[in-house]
């Protein structure tokens, strides 16, 4: 390792904020392998997201909200799991060292870390493109699957679905969703713009709620790729269908009034990037569930249920089935 590498190494991330100490970590930034002890009755539960520049996020973005956004990506998963977060490892490789840049980044990192408790304790760094994987660690008593939806179960999402591929549409980057999916910013208020810029640089990974979620829902999922898509992977390892509602799709103001019913429902179902968590419940244990979400002041809307068979039928007000492209986004996709 080179001094420059072992410098970057110290000050940008050893000596960081976000590389504080908690008692299960043994070793953390500075051996050869970060160690935890963890007690005998918890599950360790490990995710890991990579992250690449102008794929992931754009590469010009401001790096504390790229950092923010990696960290809260990662922690997603733990919170779909049940799991408590523990600590995270963080691979890095970057075109050039620019100091200003590590120095936004790894700040990024830290009001997540310090929320969730879930420090860095190390990672590796490399000359390349542009491109963050992290690996979260958390742990639990228990974990919740994908596979254990039922018929009969009623589905439910956390607080409003679309905003990520609205707000990437106002960047005016191009999306998943074609070309007619767009926005005119200039119709866009300041608090809108700042309203989508929160929605994609800091989504909230619904930790505490996962947390809850243990013993009480079937089977639950965060929403990375799109309702549909990741709905469907609980209904296919759960080998069920599924019926959505079209009319209880949680969606925010500021999506419903600057696109289009069909557009809506697009960004909605097929949007992605949301990381809400989508979660399904036997009908005995919806007010459990209803409850864990007032108590935690998180918006939480019932818009399906689980019946036996294959495929997820969505239907409008009038009770009529709508068709959409349920291939929600594919990297290895015919597509690309
Ligand atoms: P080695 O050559 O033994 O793999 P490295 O030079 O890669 O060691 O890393 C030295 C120490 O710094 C290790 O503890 C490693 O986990 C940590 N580290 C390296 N890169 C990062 C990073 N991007 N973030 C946090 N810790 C890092
Ligand atoms: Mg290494």
């Amino acid at each position: 390792m080179s001094q420059t590498e072992f410098q970057i190494i110290q000050q940008h991330f050893a000596d960081s904020e976000a590389a504080f100490s908690r008692p299960e970590i043994v070793r953390g930034i500075g051996d050869d392998a970060a160690t935890l002890r963890i007690a005998p009755d918890q599950i360790l539960s490990f995710s890991m997201d990579v992250l690449v520049a102008d794929v992931h996020f754009p590469a010009t973005a401001d790096p504390e909200l790229i950092a923010n956004r990696a960290l809260a990506v990662n922690l997603s998963d733990l919170a779909a799991v049940g799991a408590e977060p523990l600590c995270f490892t963080l691979g890095l490789t970057l075109p050039l060292v620019n100091e200003h840049w590590l120095a936004a980044f790894s700040q990024g990192l830290v009001p997540l870390a310090r929320q969730y408790n879930c420090p860095l304790v190390g990672g590796d760094l490399s000359r390349g493109p542009l491109n963050i994987a992290i690996q979260v660690q958390g742990q639990g008593e228990a974990v919740i699957g994908r596979d254990g939806a039922r018929d009969g179960d009623l589905i439910y999402v956390s607080a409003c679905l679309g905003d990520s591929v609205l707000a990437l549409a106002s960047f005016g980057l191009d999306t998943h969703l074609g070309t007619d999916f767009k926005i005119d910013s200039a119709t866009l208020s300041d608090q809108d713009r700042a309203y989508l810029n929160e929605a994609y640089y800091r989504p909230q990974p619904r930790i505490e709620f996962g947390r809850q979620l243990l013993n009480v829902a079937s089977a639950a999922i965060d929403i990375s790729d799109g309702l549909l898509g990741d709905l469907g992977h609980i209904c296919n390892a759960s080998a069920v269908g599924a019926d959505l509602d079209l009319t209880a799709l949680p969606l925010s103001d500021c999506l419903a009034s600057h696109l289009p019913e069909a557009l809506q429902q697009q960004a909605a179902l097929l949007g992605g990037d949301d990381y809400e968590l989508c979660v399904t419940v036997a009908p005995e244990n919806a007010k459990q569930l209803e409850a864990i979400a007032g108590g935690l002041g998180l918006q939480l809307s019932r818009i399906g249920t689980i019946r036996d068979g294959y495929g997820i039928n969505c239907r409008d007000s009038k009770g009529q089935l709508q068709e959409f492209d349920a291939s929600a986004y594919q990297h290895f996709g015919e597509s690309e």
